[in-house]
This record gives C-alpha cells, sequence and structure tokens, in this order.
C-alpha cells in the first residue's frame, strides 16, 4: 500500500471497558430476537427475496453498523469514530448512496455514489454533523436481473453463494489483508491478527478516495451475503459457508449468521444482508429476445413478399407485347399469362387487321404474344402487319390480273378459225380487254378491301 494512505485504527476494544454489556455471552446459541438495539429488515420482488439483521453485538455499548435492504439495491457500512460519530458516519454514507445509487446495475455510478458518500461524510465532519475524524466502511451491490455491480471500500464485505460454494468477492481494504497478500499470515491468522481493524481505506479521511467497483454475474439461485467485519471477524468463512448453506430463507440465514457472530463472542456490531436471486431475468429476457427476432422474421418475409408483388406489378405494368384480340391484333399491356386465375395482361389497342390475314408462323407467334418495347411499338406492329397484307393482296391482284391477261390471250388464239371467221383481228383484241378489266376489278376489289380495313381500323 502507498505511503501516503491514511490508516484508520477501529477501536475495537473502545466500549467495551466502560460500556454495559447488553447481552453476555455463555450460551450455545445465542438468540437473536427480542435482543436490544437489532434490527431487521425483509422483502420480496420478483427477481430477489432479502432478509437482513443488525445487531450491537456482546461487547460494544452501541451500534455503529448502518445498512440499507431495498431491491435493487444492498448497502452495509461500518462506522468509527465512537459513540455520536460512527453511526453518523454510517448512516451519513448509507443515505447518500441511496440517493446517488443508479437504477440499474451500472458499477462506475454506484463507485460514484460511494464517493459522494465519502464527500458528504466528510463535510458532516467539518459541519459538526458527527465529530471530526468519523468514518465507515461503504460495500453496496446492485442486482438486475443476472447482473450485480458492486462498490466497495474498507473491510465490509460481500460472499456469493454459488452452487453450495461460497467465494468472497471483495478485497478487505485492511492491514492484515497486505499481509495475507504478500503470503505472511493465512485468512484465518488474518481474522483473529491483533491489527485486524486497521483499516487502510475508509469514507471520512481522504476527499480523493476512489471505491473499488465491479460486476459480476449471478443466476437463479445464488444467494448474496453483505457484512460488516462484526461476522467475518467472529466465524469462519467455512462456517458462514455452511450455514448460508443450511438455511432457506434469506432471513433465517442473517438471523443464523448473526446468533454465530454472537455466539462465537460478539466483540463488535454485526449486520447481515442475504439476498436470493429468485429469477434472474434471464429465460424471461431469452422469450423476449425469441418473441422479437420471431416477430423481425415475419417483417422481413412480409416485406420481401411485398418488395417481390412490387417488382412483380411493376414488370407486368412495364411490359408490352402484341397478340391476338379475339381475331383481330392487338396490342396488350403485361404478360400472356395468368397468376390464380387473373389475368396479367389487358388490351391496350385494338386494330381491324385480322389474324387470319397474317402467315400462319406469325398467327402462331401472335398466339404466344410477340413482345414489344412499348405501345408505340406494338402500334407500329400492327400498322407493319396492315401494310403488309395489303402488299400481300395488291401482289396476289396482279398476279391473279397477269394471269386473266395470259389466259385471255391464250383463249383468243384457240379458235382461229372461229374467230377469224366471224370478226377478224378485233377478236384477239376484244379478248385481251375482257381480261384487262376483269384483272382491274380484282385489283379495285382488293384495294376496296384493304380501305376499308383501314377505315375501319381508323374508325375505331
Ligand atoms: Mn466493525
Amino acid at each position: 500500500m502507498s505511503e501516503a494512505t491514511e490508516h484508520m485504527d477501529k477501536p475495537t476494544s473502545e466500549v467495551a471497558d466502560s460500556a454495559e454489556v447488553v447481552n453476555a455471552p455463555g450460551r450455545n446459541e445465542m438468540p437473536v430476537d427480542n435482543r436490544l438495539d437489532s434490527q431487521t429488515s425483509g422483502g420480496t420482488t420478483n427477481h430477489l427475496s432479502w432478509g437482513a439483521r443488525s445487531d450491537v453485538g456482546l461487547v460494544r455499548g452501541h451500534n455503529e453498523d448502518s445498512f440499507l435492504a431495498k431491491a435493487p439495491l444492498f448497502v452495509v457500512c461500518d462506522g468509527m469514530g465512537g459513540h455520536a460519530a460512527g453511526e453518523v458516519a454510517s448512516r451519513i454514507a448509507v443515505e447518500t448512496i441511496a440517493e446517488r445509487a443508479p437504477e440499474r446495475a451500472d458499477e462506475i455510478l454506484l463507485g460514484a455514489a460511494v464517493e459522494a458518500a465519502n464527500d458528504a461524510v466528510l463535510e458532516g465532519s467539518l459541519t459538526g454533523k458527527g465529530k471530526p475524524g468519523m468514518g465507515c466502511t461503504a460495500t453496496c451491490v446492485i442486482v438486475e436481473n443476472n447482473l450485480m455491480a458492486v462498490a466497495h471500500v474498507g473491510d465490509s464485505r460481500v460472499y456469493l453463494l454459488h452452487g453450495g460454494t461460497l467465494v468472497r468477492i471483495t478485497h478487505d481494504h485492511s492491514y492484515v489483508e497486505e499481509l495475507v497478500d504478500a503470503g505472511e499470515i493465512t485468512a484465518d491468522e488474518a481474522r483473529v491478527h491483533p491489527s485486524r481493524s486497521i483499516i487502510t481505506r475508509a469514507l471520512g479521511s481522504d476527499p480523493d478516495m476512489y471505491a473499488d467497483h465491479f460486476t459480476l454475474d449471478v443466476a437463479t439461485g445464488d444467494r448474496i451475503i453483505l457484512c460488516s467485519d462484526g461476522l467475518s471477524s467472529m466465524v469462519s468463512d467455512k462456517q458462514i459457508e455452511e450455514l448460508a448453506v443450511s438455511n432457506v430463507t434469506p432471513q433465517t440465514a442473517a438471523d443464523t449468521l448473526v446468533s454465530a457472530a454472537l455466539t462465537a463472542g460478539g466483540h463488535d456490531n454485526v449486520t447481515v444482508v442475504v439476498v436470493d436471486v429468485v429469477e434472474d431475468g434471464l429465460a424471461e429476457m431469452h422469450r423476449a429476445e425469441l418473441n422479437k427476432s420471431v416477430l423481425t422474421w415475419i417483417g422481413v418475409a412480409i416485406l420481401s413478399v411485398a418488395l417481390v408483388a412490387a417488382i412483380a406489378v411493376a414488370l407486368v405494368r412495364n411490359s408490352w407485347y402484341v397478340g391476338n384480340n379475339n381475331g383481330t391484333v392487338g396490342v396488350f399491356r403485361g404478360i400472356n399469362d395468368e397468376f390464380l386465375g387473373r389475368p396479367l395482361y389487358e388490351l391496350a389497342e385494338s386494330s381491324s387487321v385480322k389474324v387470319s390475314d397474317l402467315p400462319v408462323t406469325t398467327q402462331q407467334l401472335l398466339e404466344e404474344g410477340i413482345a414489344v418495347a412499348s405501345m408505340s411499338e406494338g402500334c407500329d406492329t400492327v400498322e407493319r402487319y396492315r401494310d403488309q397484307i395489303v402488299n400481300e393482296k395488291t401482289r396476289a391482284a396482279e398476279t391473279a390480273e397477269a394471269t386473266k391477261a395470259s389466259a385471255g390471250a391464250s383463249q383468243g388464239k384457240g379458235n382461229p378459225a372461229n374467230g377469224a371467221a366471224e370478226s377478224g383481228d378485233s377478236a384477239p383484241a376484244e379478248a385481251a380487254a375482257k381480261g384487262q378489266q376483269a384483272a382491274d376489278q380484282a385489283t379495285e376489289a382488293a384495294k376496296a378491301e384493304v380501305s376499308a380495313s383501314t377505315a375501319g381500323k381508323e374508325g375505331e
């Protein structure tokens, strides 16, 4: 430890000589009920169950320990400085920690609350609240679900009973603890060492004092024990473990531990707070997380389906094809298919162009739908078909005309004897003229039909 650290010597036997001994030892089992200057406190939440007892002991004339048991915060402070000082210091510390402690298991803020309590005790000394030189230890925990934040100064302790095994989780700020750390004495020797009351860090002496703080995991079934040195200096860790394991409720555990300290001599004030972790909330948290992830996945699935549907609709809305509209060529928006019995297309533009006038291969393509980039491209395709049909019919008419002409010419030459006999050279010319007339009529008919189609188309 550093030279600068101020040692505080707790008055182990300060009042032993003068004060009246309230409860004399001498019995195998010291009862704790109905004793003077003894306080208890218990309670239960959904997550925690606790019991506490503070006793003046068998030697001291007054109780300088203070404690708080109010979930999720549990505090033990062991005062020093003599009558009307130690108990004032420990009470100021407990009250300040209760005011300043966070609501959650935040070790940094809990440590800051202990440091604020140090300031409050120092201020109390200066302003006449209590006495100059008064001080105290401060050991506190906040249990939130499966986490326990710990802040700690001095030689009060926190033990954790997990799976039937007791582990001390705080490090005493004491002279004998340093000897133990240095390997000079054992923990059992420290407990009865004459200098066991010298503590190396406390509230009320150094404005720059800092609190140890850390966070531990706790689980359902764990038992947390906070105590002043009135327990740990009188009762071995092994016996604390046995008693902690064998008592069912936290209150009987606290009572039995205080009784054991009294039975061992009760040299000091003894305070024990026992907190059981009834439900660490992990199952609940896992359920909540599971529900959350299930809901998230459902949300993702719904969004995916909606996105796919939106993309499909956009595709359908922006697709065009030319197809067979009940015998005529039409331009359609969408795709030539059905989904759940509903067509994925709609007629955008009809025409008078007959599918049956188009080549068979084109007819087959139209049955399936000929994809086009836009409605205007579809209309262009329809116009191309119309021109194709007109050209085809014109060519057919011209072919027919040529055929008739050659047929007429061959007829005229067919009966030279008769023709020559009846009308001379005029007969072949007349036949040719008739052939020409028939061809002209065929062409006109074809053109009329096409123009009728066009007029019909334009009339739509
Ligand atoms: Mn003490």
